[in-house]
């Protein structure tokens, strides 16, 4: 879905009844550790649209990461439950692409290997994918870098790759926990622009997960601010800035104030 103003946004849910991705119902997370539990979530109630671009926000530990991996399938809910269209989750799904902090590319394959990795964990023909994987190599500005090793390369080289892998098998559902996060300000900036074109050009659903509440309203049509621990659904804000986002955007006094509404909700203004 690429629509552009808020306006059309509301006229396309009115005429398309179109299921949730995914709907967090009562989700409850509690982390058992020999000092005792640790409750990461407490009653998440959320649902996500298809095509949207969401946004979690939050302090360092309010369980971001958590509500990410339990989406993901990677960790069983403690109570409640999330269906991922419409289907309970309880294990990883092809359909589902998940991208971490820190790349986590193998250190002795080559980058174009690295990309291949999931096509061969599934079993896929890997020459098949082969000239796909160059192509998205190329969008991703590492075409000299095919044959690389992981070492050879930045940060921020890493996680274009990281990219590249994730998009290789196509998921209509992209979770990524704080992707960009460890990169300077101004990679992490040319990374969430390209991000947004590839959003914009494919469609996916994607789950952007941040500490950083400039780049939450940036980027998102929706931000969900999450409380300390343990975490909670503080508020669900509708970003009704223009698109294409442009870094103009920051100009906007509606950017401004969204940015300060957060900030107040986390007690941080
Ligand atoms: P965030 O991603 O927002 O920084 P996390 O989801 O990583 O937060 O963590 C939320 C809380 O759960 C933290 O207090 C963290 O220490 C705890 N936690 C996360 N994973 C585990 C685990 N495997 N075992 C015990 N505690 C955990
Ligand atoms: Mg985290």
């Amino acid at each position: 879905m690429t629509t552009t103003t808020g306006s059309m946004v509301s006229i396309d849910e009115a005429t398309t009844a179109t299921q949730a991705v995914f709907e967090v119902d009562n989700l409850y997370k509690v982390f058992h550790t020999d000092t005792g539990g640790v409750m990461a979530l407490r009653d998440i109630n959320l649902d996500v649209r298809p095509g949207e671009f969401l946004s979690f926000v939050g302090p360092s530990g309010c369980g971001k990461s958590t509500l990410l991996n339990v989406m993901a399938g990677l960790l069983p809910p403690s109570h409640g439950e999330v269906r991922f269209k419409g289907a309970v989750i309880d294990a990883p799904h092809r359909d589902i692409g998940m991208m971490f902090q820190t790349s986590v590319l193998f250190p002795w394959r080559t980058v174009l290997e690295n990309v291949l990795m999931p096509i061969e964990i599934f079993g896929w023909d890997k020459k098949k994918y082969r000239p796909r994987a160059l192509e998205l190599l190329e969008a991703v500005g590492l075409e000299s870098f095919v044959r690389a090793y992981p070492a050879q390369l930045s940060g921020g080289m890493q996680q274009r790759a990281s990219l590249a892998r994730v998009l290789l098998y196509d998921p209509s559902v992209l979770l990524l926990d704080e992707p960009f996060g460890a990169l300077d300000e101004f990679t992490r900036e040319n990374m969430n622009l390209e991000l947004l074109k590839i959003w914009t050009e494919t469609g996916k659903t994607v789950i952007f997960v941040t500490h950083n509440i400039n780049e939450a309203v940036f980027l998102s049509d929706r931000v969900v601010v999450m409380t300390p621990r343990p975490g909670e659904v503080a508020r669900v804000l509708d970003i009704d800035l223009p698109r294409p986002r442009v870094l103009e955007v920051m100009k906007d006094q509606r950017f401004a104030d969204r940015v300060f509404e957060i900030r107040e909700l986390l007690g941080v203004a």
